[in-house]
């Protein structure tokens, strides 16, 4: 089986391929749909994926040459086992070379280590994320470095996007939909899943006032599915 795969269901609304490299996630977010099916110790324990080989994947990375692929939906690349075993750096090196497109997805420290090999591609994307509801995200950057982030990469030539998702106080993403749009490509919405006390929010009229909000900055922005149904 390949090492980077279709992406399936809704994270297909994201990327069409995408690349797992660590099993387990320090930040931890409680939010985090992994809650509902990974390993009881998967927010505390952190460890190269099994199948994950670097030999493999140089193996099979022509065949992806100019496609996009996502790192990663499983869990962050870029948490601190990444400091040891530094897997994510060998991976984007691999992309480099054959001519993949890394769409990043991070709210992790080491990034900051990465932004030279980054620049190196002609093209790539990088993308936050962001729940409005910072307590939820403690063991993540602070959402002002994930901003600083943003930025950074767009003046080095990234396509920049965020992912709104879930969206836990709709009055902070507004703050935030407003404060990273002039640096912003594309911002993504969803709906929190999974959890009784997404029922108190009204969705209905957070998507308009998304709407309202994104067409006021000409801000491109796109509803995922479970926000699309909401009429
Ligand atoms: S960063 Fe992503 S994978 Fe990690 S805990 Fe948070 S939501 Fe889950």
């Amino acid at each position: 089986m390949s090492l980077i795969y279709k992406s399936k269901g809704m994270a297909a609304e994201y990327s069409q391929y995408a690349l797992n490299i660590y099993s387990g996630c320090t930040h931890n977010c409680k939010f985090c749909y992994n809650r509902l099916r990974a390993r009881v110790d998967f927010f505390e324990v952190v460890y190269p994926l099994k199948k994950f080989s670097l030999k493999k994947l140089e193996k099979e990375a022509p065949a992806f040459a100019g496609k996009e692929v996502l790192l990663s939906f499983f869990s962050d690349a870029f948490q601190p086992i990444e400091y040891k075993e530094g897997l994510t750096y060998k991976t984007l090196e691999i992309f480099l070379k054959y001519g993949i497109i890394p769409n990043i997805l991070t709210k992790g420290y080491v990034i900051s280590k990465y932004w030279n090999l980054l620049n190196q591609f002609k093209k790539w994307k990088f993308g936050v994320s962001f729940s409005g509801d910072a307590k939820k995200e403690r063991n993540c950057i602070p959402e002002e470095m994930r901003i600083y982030n943003l930025q950074w990469a767009k003046t080095l030539g990234a396509e920049t996007w965020i992912s709104f998702e879930p969206i836990i106080v709709p009055e902070r993403i507004y703050e935030l939909i407003k404060q990273c749009s002039p640096f912003t490509d594309e911002m993504r919405f969803g709906r929190w899943n999974y959890d009784v006390r997404a029922n108190k929010i009204n969705y209905k009229e957070v998507k308009e006032n998304i709407i309202n909000i994104c067409k006021g900055l000409n801000q491109k922005c796109i509803f995922k599915k479970n926000l699309q149904n909401i009429k």
